[in-house]
């Protein structure tokens, strides 16, 4: 009897990734692929390009040189140090794989709670609508908005418009859901209620990168951590590899500031 390793194929993958802005190199040969059910935390100081990384990764900016591919679609190729995009069609379904939330929510001014959730899916995947309200209205619950279904997000706190951009994202039925600092413009104890609800979705294996200055919440919900600086992966590897016995002088000297 064979015993070959079952091999699951990584939900995205980037390779060499290069990007700059000017002369301004950011991305200066940035490779990552997570597997499915992997939560990746990525740190590092600022200006390091975290994220420019997110914003390639979600297609928010094009790549200078490299290749990204997400499942068995390859969305970017490298061609002699250049990377070329597939068009029309391809790019929608790659649009498909990933969901992103950022630091300032963005969620619409002027819709609802349950009309942020459902404007996407009934809108851009033209799923029914009943069937996308009974969704949202799981996510809502899950995400503890009971009773905020129909308000506008200027009636919420900061934690509460957070939780709900969580649960747009996740309408979307997402492969890979990528957080920009999604905390950083949180007071503490909200902070807090937003980091619970992202360790919930770790633990039903909801595959996702993690860009976050909250050392403690990385080092609990991450399976890998990424030290990114001056453009490139200074060290990765288990939480308690780079956050608690850093190898690289660069990561020590930040973590260092941290404290
Ligand atoms: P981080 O998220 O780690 O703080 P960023 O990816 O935001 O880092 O930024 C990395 C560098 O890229 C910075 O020098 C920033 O000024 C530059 N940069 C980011 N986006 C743009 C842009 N759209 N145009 C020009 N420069 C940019
Ligand atoms: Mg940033």
């Amino acid at each position: 009897m064979s015993t070959i390793k079952q091999q699951s194929s990584p939900v995205v993958a980037l390779a060499g990734a290069r990007k700059a802005f000017g002369d301004n190199e950011v991305l200066r040969g940035v490779s990552l692929s997570v597997d499915p059910g992997e939560v990746v935390a990525v740190i590092g100081p600022s200006g390091g390009g975290k994220s420019t990384l997110l914003r390639c990764l979600t297609l928010l900016e094009t790549l200078d040189a490299g290749s990204l591919s997400y499942g068995e679609l390859s969305v970017a190729r490298d061609e002699g140090g250049k990377t070329r995009y597939v068009k029309g069609p391809e790019l929608k379904r790659a649009r498909e794989h990933f969901g992103l939330v950022f630091q300032n929510y963005n969620l619409f001014p002027h819709m609802t709670v349950m009309q942020n959730i459902t404007d996407a899916p009934v809108r851009v995947q033209k799923r029914q609508r009943a069937e996308v309200e009974l969704e949202a209205q799981a996510l809502v619950a899950k995400m503890g908005l009971e009773g905020c279904e129909n308000k506008v997000p200027c009636q919420l706190s900061g934690g509460q418009q957070q939780r709900v951009s969580i649960a747009r994202a996740l309408a979307m039925n997402p492969e890979v859901l990528y957080f920009d600092e999604p905390t950083s413009a949180l007071d503490p104890e909200l902070t807090a209620e937003v980091l619970r609800v992202i360790k919930a979705l770790a633990a039903e294996n909801m595959t996702m990168v993690i860009v976050t200055h909250e050392m403690g919440f990385a080092r609990e919900v991450a399976d890998r951590v990424l030290f990114m600086d001056g453009g490139v992966i200074v060290e990765e590897g288990p939480a308690e590899q780079v956050i608690d016995h850093p190898r690289e002088a660069r990561t020590r000297a930040f973590l260092s500031h941290l404290s």
